[in-house]
């Protein structure tokens, strides 16, 4: 923790800096010492001191200032600093004013100048209101504090993105927190956007989009060079796994990543059938070790970065990026993955990102303790969520398209889900609207069977719906089915002839696209099985693919 501050306040410029002195030579191992020569001025430090976070333990202030007065000024400084200890420096003259001190401003203790010697006048008082200024006020937070409202669809995107690229942030919640609606309003000047968020070093960000947003928390948003061996788009299982097998088998690997490492496995609650984590793997703890993992052996990992376009020149592939930049390659591999649908009903999009939300949406999960949760679908994703949320929910009721949940999910989790007494399975159960003004407060749902409508109290629904695929800046580039999903090895072949375009004199490999050079690995391969350890193992099988590519060109 930075050293908590005093912050002493006196006209007099020789009073000033006596004191600064007295205190600096007591306090000033264990205590940053500042001084000012006015109320206002101090005030506006206290903004600026405010806005990083720094602690502030004891104001000095001295009664007898032309601009402000001692009294005035701890008064205006208790709306920014409320928990710091407050002493008012005064002449015998002043006692009056120091008495009506200790009720209107809280004063915690007057003291008669000269304070001479100090150690008998001054430092006895000081160190009994520190040790109880640092017994009673909590450590302030270090990292980034983000401010802003439950119910701010912006705010929940950026805590998902930090929660994701594995940053740590303070929640700061404007509709409970005074301090931090002063706190905003100091640096908002109009602008009433939200989130807003705080740093460290004193900045802040207003809405910021991921790309600014990672460049501030240090995240690598550019290449180091412009031609790679490899370049990966996305870094989900399988783009994480080809640029783990790319970079250890000596191939100069760049991956890029629109959002955060980890893709949809990334948003899962916990993970429990992928290989060598008997007690299952959070999706982030496992997106953050493949990261690492990557990184260490070698790969570049570009975060926040889209690929908006793919062309083929000769023996190179060229990339662009959604900041106008292109980077080139000899081989490709597209691991986009995915999107899960979403809901088209009434309500439902207007109240997403308020109460509603798509995937496990885990940095919201416990804002909805003791409340009714709903979960949308009823594949293993939904279910893995509706374990998840039974942890902080009052109830939690499963909405089941279909007529069981045998068809669509694995049997260990339908055990699970029938053993948990927080969760309810509704079957043949659609939504019809979601209900509320800002946030969510209802659902409508009705029976497929009975026709039967119901409207029923919801403080969240998270949705797990189905698919769509990440193809559209390949679209006019590789063979796709109708679905947008993309085609690759075997079925690329139509009665025994390559495809279309295709300018080599062998097959495709079995990830290799229409195009020589481009391979495809995960979901969003036409015929993928949809799980973390075929897109691992997709991931590391093209790069091996690529290797037998490269020998040819
Ligand atoms: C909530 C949930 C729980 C799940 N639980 C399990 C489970 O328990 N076990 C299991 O085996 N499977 C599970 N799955 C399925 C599994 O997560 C997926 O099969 C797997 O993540 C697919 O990996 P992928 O790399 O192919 O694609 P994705 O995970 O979809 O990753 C693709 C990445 O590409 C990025 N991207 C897309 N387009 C671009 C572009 N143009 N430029 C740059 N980047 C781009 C995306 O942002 C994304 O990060 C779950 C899925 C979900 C949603």
């Amino acid at each position: 923790m930075a050293k908590p501050i005093i912050l002493t306040i006196d006209d007099e410029i020789q009073v000033l800096n006596a004191i600064e002195r007295d205190l600096r030579k007591r306090f000033g191992s264990e205590y940053r010492i500042m001084k000012s020569s006015s109320g206002t001025e101090a005030l506006e430090t206290l903004q600026q001191l405010k806005l990083r976070n720094s602690p502030v333990a004891l104001l000095l202030a001295d009664q007898r200032m032309p601009e402000m007065e001692g009294t005035e000024f701890l008064l205006q400084a208790l709306d920014i600093y409320p928990q710091a200890r407050k002493v008012l420096l005064t002449a015998y003259a002043d006692t009056e004013a120091a008495i009506k001190g200790l009720n209107d401003v809280g004063l915690d203790h007057y003291l008669m100048k000269p304070w001479d010697p100090p150690d008998q006048n001054l430092y006895p008082v000081l160190e009994d209101l520190l040790s109880d200024w640092l017994a009673t006020v909590p450590i302030p937070y270090d990292g980034i504090r983000i401010a802003g409202t439950l119910w701010s669809p912006q705010s929940h995107d950026i805590k998902d993105f930090l929660a994701r690229n594995h940053i740590p942030y303070q929640w700061l919640d404007l509709e409970v927190d005074q301090e931090t609606q002063l706190l905003v309003d100091s640096i908002n000047d109009g602008d009433h956007r939200l989130p807003v968020l705080f740093f460290s070093d004193g900045s802040t960000l207003i809405q910021p989009d991921f790309r600014t947003l990672a460049e501030k928390v240090g995240l690598q948003t550019e290449a180091t060079k412009t031609y790679y061996d490899l370049i990966i788009i996305g870094a989900g299982p399988a783009g994480l796994g080809a640029a783990v097998y790319g970079a250890s088998e000596g191939l100069s690997t760049a991956m890029i990543e629109r959002e955060a490492p980890g893709g949809q496995a990334g948003t899962s609650s916990r993970i429990e059938n992928y290989l060598g984590f008997p007690k299952g793997i959070s999706g982030g703890d496992l997106a953050r070790r493949a990261t690492d993992q990557a990184k260490r052996l070698g790969a570049e990992i570009l975060t926040a970065v889209e690929v908006v376009d793919v062309r083929v020149e000769d023996i190179y592939r060229i990339v662009a990026l959604n900041d106008g930049t292109e980077l080139s390659c000899k081989a490709l591999i597209i691991a986009s993955g995915v999107t899960v649908r979403t809901l088209n009903e009434p309500g439902v999009e207007r109240l997403t990102g308020a109460g509603i939300y798509y995937g496990a949406a885990l940095t919201e999960a416990s804002h909805y303790r003791d409340q009714d949760v709903f979960v949308v679908g009823g594949a293993n994703s939904a279910g893995q969520a509706a374990m998840f949320f039974s942890r902080f929910a009052k109830k939690v009721t499963m909405l089941v398209r279909g007529t069981s949940l045998s068809k669509s999910m694995s049997q260990y989790l339908i055990d699970q889900i029938e053993d948990n007494e927080i969760i309810e399975v509704k079957t043949n159960t659609v939504v019809t609207e979601a209900l509320g003004k800002e946030r969510l407060t209802g659902i409508k749902i009705k029976d497929r069977v009975t026709e039967e409508e119901m409207e029923l109290p919801a403080a969240a629904m998270f949705i797990f719906i189905g698919a769509k695929s990440h193809s559209h800046m390949v679209a006019d580039v590789v063979a796709q089915n109708s679905a947008g999903f993309i085609l690759a090895g075997r079925s690329l072949m139509r009665n025994g002839k390559r495809p279309q375009g295709w300018t080599s004199q062998r097959d495709p490999f079995p990830l290799e696209t229409s195009v020589p050079g481009i391979f495809v690995a995960g979901d969003v391969r036409d015929g993928a099985v949809r799980r973390v350890a075929s897109a691992v193992g997709e991931g590391a099988n093209a790069v091996s693919q690529v290797h037998q590519y490269l020998k040819t060109v």
